[in-house]
């Protein structure tokens, strides 16, 4: 396990959808042995939850009022609803649309603050999200911001839904993430933006591995530089 001076080490990796930043993510979490972070799977929980209890998205108080009276967690990297696992609900694509009412709610973005803080407790950690080096964990040692061209990232994510079985179309994809980009960028509370001190990489054209092994490099030379 590496770390600075007895200190636990956060990676923070953000961008938008398409990215590539959850496969990206998790095999660096992989090679360091670090416990990886997947915050937005927290909102998909909830957003389950509200879903699951009939919830009317569109009421804020009632959403608030409903997250707060769950128990929305990661237990080893996976999402868990009221002590259940729920990572394969959370991936339907019906719910991935309904998530911009949870994510956009001050109330529920505080919860899932503490929820992805608490699964960080006394470990190295590489967290991925909207936020993750901005708020959830601004002491982040290192944090990059993942971008890629947005023709890129709709076909990226067209393969991916391909693969699964989906037969959506290309326009249909370019609708969802044009729809989504516009909501976690243009929200008043912790939009997607790059933090201050954030490295910027642009993934158009790079494979996985070679974004991976930049990161892994950058994350060996802090952990040097906090040994010297
Ligand atoms: O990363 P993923 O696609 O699973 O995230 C689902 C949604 O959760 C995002 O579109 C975004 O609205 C929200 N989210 C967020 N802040 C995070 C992570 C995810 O607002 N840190």
């Amino acid at each position: 396990m590496f770390e600075i001076m007895g200190e636990q080490i956060r990676v923070a990796i953000d961008g938008p959808a398409g990215s590539g930043k959850s496969t990206v993510a998790r095999l660096l979490a992989e090679r360091l042995g670090f416990l990886y972070i997947d915050t937005g799977a927290l909102y998909r929980a909830a957003t389950f939850g509200c879903i699951e209890r009939g919830v009317d998205l569109s009421d804020a108080a009632a959403l608030a009022s409903a997250v707060a009276a769950m128990s929305v967690e990661l237990r080893k990297g996976e999402p868990y609803l009221d002590g259940r696992n729920v990572k394969v609900e959370v991936r339907r694509p019906e719910l991935t649309q309904q998530v911009r009412h949870l994510s956009s709610n001050p109330a529920v973005r505080r919860q899932v603050t503490g929820a992805a803080r608490q699964a960080a407790r006394g470990h190295s950690i590489v967290a991925e999200g909207r936020d993750a080096g901005t708020v959830i964990f601004p002491q982040a040692q290192v944090k990059t911001y993942l971008d890629a061209d947005p023709q890129e990232r709709v076909r990226r994510r067209h393969r991916e839904l391909r693969e699964k079985g989906d037969s959506v179309s290309f326009e249909e994809v370019l609708e969802a993430i044009r729809r989504r980009d516009a909501s976690d960028m243009g929200r008043a509370d912790d939009p997607l933006r790059v933090a201050e001190d954030a490295q910027v990489i642009d993934t158009t054209g790079l494979t996985i591995e070679q974004v991976v092994d930049s990161l892994e490099k950058l994350v060996k030379r802090k952990i040097g530089e906090g040994k010297q």
